[in-house]
């Protein structure tokens, strides 16, 4: 009878999403949804949406997509980048493909605000786990004022352990977009970013030349460590000295 009852609402043109909207919750349609969802309930004015995955699964050009569309929309947009991330541009957030967009960079999280006013309605942040905790707080606050904040990031690290404030960024996300790169190894859906250099400092800016994309079979967080042992210098009685390197969380 429910089955009934369901297609017949279909034939009276209702889609699924209006029938049952749980049903695309997992679906990359999902900050579309969203946007029409709160618009037309008003819910609330402002929400968080994070873009997550691994090096070269698309979160920049995602980021950058959305702002697009909200200028599109004549709506006021600022993007903001780290000061630590200049790899590609110093005045633009920019992807691996080389989309970009005009961003302000900032040293800490707290620098974002002075540039808000009441006439920004979106707030994308990029590379947001090089963020400091305060991020969280800061997003928030923007949130709760009536901002639509769009943040990418990395959600693991080079070790495969979840990376900055990205973990308490999901947790208090209304909209989360997670992103799949595609494994250099077997050309599965990638999850993992593989670093490929012999240098075992927490935070390495880089791109391809340092790091790649692998699914979680070919993701080998020790090969760095590994590379470093064998890149060690030898001492005068000509054995390697191999320490265990510093890994830090
Ligand atoms: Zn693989």
């Amino acid at each position: 009878m429910q089955h009934l009852l369901l297609l017949s609402t279909f034939k009276r043109g209702l889609t699924l999403q209006r029938i049952c909207p749980i049903v695309f919750l997992t679906d990359q349609r999902l900050g579309k949804f969203m946007t029409d969802h709160f618009s037309r309930h008003k819910i609330t004015p402002g929400w968080i949406e994070v873009i997550c995955g691994c090096m070269f699964s698309g979160k920049t050009s995602e980021l950058i997509k959305q702002v697009h569309r909200a200028e599109l929309a004549r709506l006021n947009c600022i993007v903001f980048k780290p000061k630590i991330d200049n790899r590609y541009s110093e005045t633009e957030v920019a992807s691996h493909d080389q989309n970009t967009f005009p961003s302000v960079i900032v040293e800490s999280s707290d620098d974002i605000i002075p540039h808000i006013d009441r006439n920004t309605d979106v707030v994308g942040i990029d590379e947001a786990q090089f963020f400091d905790d305060r991020i969280v707080d800061i997003v928030t606050l923007l949130a709760d004022s009536g901002k639509r904040v769009v943040l990418a990031g990395l959600d693991t690290d080079w070790q495969g352990k979840p990376f900055g404030p990205m973990p308490t960024l999901l947790a208090i996300a209304d909209v989360i977009h997670k992103q799949y790169a595609i494994c250099m190894v077997c050309g599965d859906p990638a999850t993992r970013t593989q670093r490929l250099v012999a240098q075992n400092d927490s935070i390495l800016v880089g791109s391809s030349e340092s790091y790649e994309a692998r699914c979680r079979n070919h993701f080998d967080p020790l090969l760095s460590v590994r590379l470093t042992q064998v890149a060690a210098p030898q001492d005068e009685m000509g054995t390697k000295s191999i320490t265990e390197p510093t890994v830090q969380a």
